[in-house]
């Protein structure tokens, strides 16, 4: 058998070992230390933002984000419904109540126009949400400028969920430094790693330094521990901060080796399309400019001679070739059958067709090979 091919893997390159190193040689064994400074430095250089707290996961900075802006139960919180499950989670950690708003086709993020509608509703009904997070999926940014713009209308703040779109931008702004607050994943399959680890972002230096604080045990100032709230223990280690320092020196590798990937995709397909089949690409709009995390076909079997998505699935499957199909929007998540949701099918479309191909930054030649071999059999 050959060995696997994997949809996202890590890929560490040489000075992150030596940052380890240096943690363990100094005894830096905590979540806290030079590492961290410095890794919160640089995310803060490369998002072009001003306040950065590193957290132990993405997930970490959504609740706090939340928990900052005074989400209690009770309260409503628009969500992205085309999303992995921690875009949302959280918003019911703090016992509140998601409503899930759908895509539109361009970027497949949240679509401006629906939620005007939903914002609209509220409004009358006068139940504001008290935040809303759109997401960049795949690393596709999100119509940021319309979401703020709409937003800032009805006054409620944005959570941006940059997880998958670390050196994605819109005409040079980066993804991560649109929102109120912007949330930043290091999870084992993003496009840089730390092995778990995230960021929470944000213009406002207090709210960071609140985000620390509370990521800290919110321990107030007292010889002994002495507590005024609840804390959480969501700070990143010293140790996987090292990790984080090396990966970040390498991001813009990474960025073009993934977008190389769609290239060459695209060509194959492209080659395809012209022998009679239609497979979509999520396309980058004007002045987008996605870090390619993952690569995402659509495949319609109406327009591709019966070809379903489950048929490429299975086949890459059978060449120990991992693949997956697109994120299950929230509003079909059975633990989520309770939400009011703002759909117009364009993400249900996005789950029944999409499929998400092998997109790591350190996939080879040989191994394009021979995912191209395996579809070959499909596509002839
Ligand atoms: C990975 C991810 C998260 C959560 O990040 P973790 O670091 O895994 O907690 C949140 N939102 C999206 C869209 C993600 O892809």
């Amino acid at each position: 058998m050959n060995s696997k091919i994997w949809l996202s893997p890590p890929h560490i390159g040489l000075n992150e070992l030596k940052y380890v190193n240096e943690a363990f040689a100094t005894n830096w064994i905590a979540p806290l230390g030079p590492h961290v400074n410095e890794f919160e430095n640089g995310l803060q250089k490369l998002t072009k933002s001003s306040h950065v707290a590193a957290l132990s996961s993405g997930t970490s900075a959504i609740h706090l984000a939340l928990i900052l802006l005074g989400v209690k139960a009770g309260d409503t919180v628009f969500c992205q419904s085309f999303t992995f499950s921690a875009s949302a989670n959280p918003i019911l950690y703090q016992g509140a109540i998601p409503v899930f708003i759908d895509s539109e086709i361009d970027t497949w993020n949240m679509d401006p126009i629906l939620l005007k509608v939903a914002l609209e509703e509220a409004k009358h009904n006068n139940k504001l949400p008290k935040a809303i997070i759109p997401v960049h999926l795949y690393g596709m940014p999100a119509k940021m400028n319309q979401i703020l713009w709409i937003a800032n209308e009805y006054g409620v703040p944005v959570i941006e969920d940059a997880a998958e779109a670390l050196g994605s931008n819109i005409a040079y702004k980066p993804c991560g430094s649109f929102g109120f607050f912007g949330v930043l994943s290091f999870n084992g399959n993003k496009i840089i790693t730390t092995s778990g680890g995230g960021a929470l972002i944000s213009e406002n230096a207090e709210l960071i330094e609140r985000a620390r604080f509370l990521a800290t045990q919110a321990r107030d100032l007292a010889p002994h521990y002495q507590h005024s709230h609840i804390g959480y223990n969501y700070r990143m280690s010293n140790v996987l901060a090292g990790i984080g320092r090396g990966q970040l020196e390498l991001l813009s590798d990474r960025v073009t080796a993934r977008r190389n990937n769609f290239v060459k995709y695209m060509k194959y397909f492209t080659k395809q399309n012209k022998a009679g089949f239609h497979i979509q690409f999520q396309e980058e709009p004007k002045s987008y400019y996605s870090n390619r995390w993952l690569t995402c076909i659509l495949v319609d079997p109406l327009y591709n001679n019966g070809l379903t998505r489950d048929d490429i699935r299975l086949t890459l499957e059978s060449e120990n070739i991992e693949s997956r199909p697109l994120w299950k929007p929230m509003h079909q998540q059975p633990v989520f059958s309770f939400t009011k949701n703002y759909l117009n099918g364009v993400s249900d479309k996005l789950f029944e067709h999409g499929l998400c191909l092998p997109s790591g930054s350190n996939l080879t030649e040989n191994e394009f090979e021979r995912i191209f071999k395996c579809l070959d059999i499909l596509f002839k």
